[in-house]
């Protein structure tokens, strides 16, 4: 028996249900919202968010990983208060999103800066995991970091070193944003083997975002699972060429390395309001899977069984092998 720490607290995997692994309730730059958007910490954004959530329960969702982490906004006062509206199980992040420098807190403190110190983004992450994040005792139950075009970046390279050891030190599993047209998610491979991480304990993010079925091929091969997780977006790779090359995976036996979801969120301040958002992306909200990709699937060859294994069964392996190394290590 495995158990996966949500904001409500911890479930057995064999709860999990169908899962969404790259979601967000809501997605931000804090600093903006602080100063400029007085509308997020109002009632209606609960109530509006716990709706969608319960909607997606509804739909059959059981359960979304949340990757808001610190970079993209995570509130956990708010978070909570949705969360306890609805029966949806969330899972929580911790980790740090950055294309290149880390922020502030971290800029000046750590191995050979001005305040020398041993990593302290390690301990941060495991303190979210084991203890609960920013004094409450709610758990992380996954870990996240970002490589996009710019590459490796120092910054980037020292966030994600020090995921794979909080990684390491917990059995939390990893999902990392990766960039397909750079093929960064071959890069996250190399340095999370280099400290010591399985790579089947990884899901490399928005590889939705390419048709290129050799690059996906080469991360699948080895052991990592796909996120085909941007469904709803369509400016960078339309609804059609998404849905192929899922199909074309499933046909070539990658049907145990896919995982399905929309990275979209309840609210967000990168659009002026919830309208703006909707009418720049309209099919880009919970329920698009449900409504427009799994008939899209089913039409293209997937089996039903199929999609179950990508929404239940991959999913529920991703933390469950991670928990099951993590035992045999300690
Ligand atoms: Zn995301």
């Amino acid at each position: 028996m495995t158990q996966v720490q949500t904001i409500r607290g911890p479930i057995d995997t064999a709860a999990l249900g169908r899962v969404l692994v790259h979601e967000h309730v809501f997605l931000m730059n804090m600093e903006y919202t602080q100063n400029y958007r007085a509308d997020f910490f109002s009632e209606e954004t609960v109530s509006r968010a716990a709706a969608k959530l319960k909607a997606l329960k509804a739909a059959g969702i059981d359960t979304i990983v949340d990757l808001t982490v610190l970079g993209l906004g995570r509130h956990i006062p708010m978070l909570a208060k949705v969360a306890a509206r609805t029966d949806l199980n969330i899972i929580v992040s911790t980790g740090l999103y950055t294309f290149d420098e880390v922020p502030g807190p971290f800029a000046f403190y750590g191995p050979g800066l001005l305040c020398d110190a041993r990593e302290p983004m390690i301990d941060h992450f495991v303190k979210d995991i084991v203890e609960g994040i920013a004094g409450t005792t709610i758990k992380a139950g996954e870990l996240k970091c970002a490589i996009d075009v710019p590459g490796l970046r120092p910054g980037v390279e020292r966030v994600m070193r020090a995921v794979a050891r909080a990684h390491l030190l917990t059995g939390a599993p990893i999902t990392v944003h990766t960039a397909p047209r750079a093929e960064t998610g071959l890069v996250v491979q190399r340095v999370l083997a280099e400290e010591g991480v399985n790579l089947e304990d990884v899901i490399i993010g928005h590889c939705g975002d390419t048709d290129d079925i050799d690059y996906l091929m080469r991360l699948a091969d080895q052991g990592s699972i796909l996120g085909m997780d941007r469904f709803g977006i369509n400016f960078t790779i339309t609804f059609e060429e998404r849905v192929r090359t899922i199909a074309q995976m499933v046909k070539r036996g990658y049907v145990d390395r896919l995982t399905l979801s929309h990275d979209c969120a309840c609210w967000s301040d990168f659009f002026p309001s919830v309208e703006a958002y909707n009418t720049a992306m309209p099919d880009h909200h919970y329920l698009h899977i449900h409504q427009q990709v799994i008939p899209a699937l089913l039409e293209a060859g997937v089996t039903r069984e199929q999609i179950d294994r990508m929404f239940i069964d991959n999913p529920r392996r991703h933390f469950e092998a991670a928990a099951r190394r993590f035992a045999a290590r300690s």
